[in-house]
């Protein structure tokens, strides 16, 4: 068994869904007896062919190449059908993000193999390829199994471990010719966006408010929060549309899905489509004036209170346990 994972990196590292992914690629090749192959494409990335060997790869494809440079999903999509073809992987993994589930679904239909989107666990066991996929906003959760010959899937950040990484793992690594580029697509400008520097899928402390915030300027108590936390801002659709804080950090059915181990809700109701973004946390920490809240009766922990009292408060006390 070959398991293929399409790795991502930003600012010379491979970012830590790729990281999760290589991780559960090596889970199931050992207790399967499989190889686990990393595929590295950019644009001078020579630099971090010795990476996936420390977190569980066996072997590492690099696609080094111009039209690799940016994130082009055509471009990206030949370089991983040659890759696929070169090392006869059975399994292709991909982190779940934006570039990630672009990317998969374009594989998918270049192999006629079968897709399981931003799952939440696999089960492999041979030739049984089963995934675990949240569905309806949260309220079940699916086991789906992929029947076709390569079985493809993209896995939610923050929910697979990551490898302990060990240093003293290597792995051969081997070109992948690419050929100069036939896409009808070009990618004219990329502009980044008004959020945080990390995405708010990958973070381990999301610290979200609501309209209860009242107004863009009091996004600056949970900013200093989050900082004192080492998270980032999140925002729900209402903040959001009223022009307070960018798309990018808008969690919910019709925004992004986090599964950080800390979420921390301010001035938000709980609505079912946010719910929907933010349910897979491992702890969820809501803080909303009303007791009637839904909210309160989801979260794990809940405070009936003035956020405008409790934010300032928990970020002091944050500060003076941490030093
Ligand atoms: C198709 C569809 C998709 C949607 N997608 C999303 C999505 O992706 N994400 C999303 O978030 N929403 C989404 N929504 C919108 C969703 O239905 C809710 O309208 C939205 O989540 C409400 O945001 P909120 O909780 O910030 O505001 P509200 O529901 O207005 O809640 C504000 C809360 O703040 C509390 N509050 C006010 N002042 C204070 C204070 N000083 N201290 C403490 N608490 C205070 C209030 O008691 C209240 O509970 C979607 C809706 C639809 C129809």
């Amino acid at each position: 068994m070959t398991i293929l994972v399409v790795t991502e990196h930003k600012n010379a590292e491979l970012r830590k869904p790729a990281l999760e992914a290589l991780g559960e690629a090596r889970r199931i090749a050992d207790q399967n007896g499989g190889k686990v192959i990393a595929l590295i494409m950019g644009s001078g990335v020579d630099s971090l062919k010795d990476i996936p060997a420390r977190y569980g790869a066996d072997a590492v494809l690099v696609a080094d190449a111009p039209a690799l440079a940016h994130p082009h999903p055509e471009a990206c999509r030949d370089a991983i059908l040659l890759a696929v073809r070169k090392t006869g992987a059975g399994i292709v993994l991909f982190p779940a993000t934006g570039a990630g589930q672009d990317v998969a679904s374009r594989v998918a239909a270049g192999l006629d193999a079968g897709l399981a989107s931003d799952c939440l666990a696999l089960h492999v066991d041979g030739d049984t390829f089963e995934a675990e996929r949240s569905l309806f906003a949260g309220k079940i959760i699916a086991r789906v199994a992929l029947k076709s010959g390569i079985r493809i899937a993209t896995l939610r950040p923050n929910v697979f471990p990551v490898c302990e990484a060990d240093s003293s793992k290597s792995a051969q690594v081997e070109i992948l010719e690419i050929p100069a580029a036939s896409s009808r697509m070009t990618l004219r400008e990329i502009r980044p966006g008004a959020g945080a520097k990390t995405d708010i899928t990958e973070a381990d402390v999301v610290v979200t408010g609501g309209r209860g915030m009242k107004s863009p300027e009091n996004f600056k108590l949970l900013e200093d929060l989050a900082d004192a936390l080492g998270g980032v801002v999140g925002a729900t659709r209402a903040a959001v549309d009223a022009g307070w804080r960018p798309q990018s950090e808008q969690v919910g059915q019709t925004g992004k899905t986090v599964s950080p181990v800390l979420y921390l809700l301010f001035g938000a109701s709980g609505s079912i489509q946010h719910w929907a973004g933010m349910s897979g946390a491992r702890c969820i920490v809501a803080v909303n004036k009303d007791p009637a809240a839904p909210i309160l009766e989801k979260a794990d922990y809940g405070i009936v209170g003035d956020l405008f009292e409790v934010v300032p408060a928990l970020t002091e006390a944050v500060r003076k346990i941490r030093g």
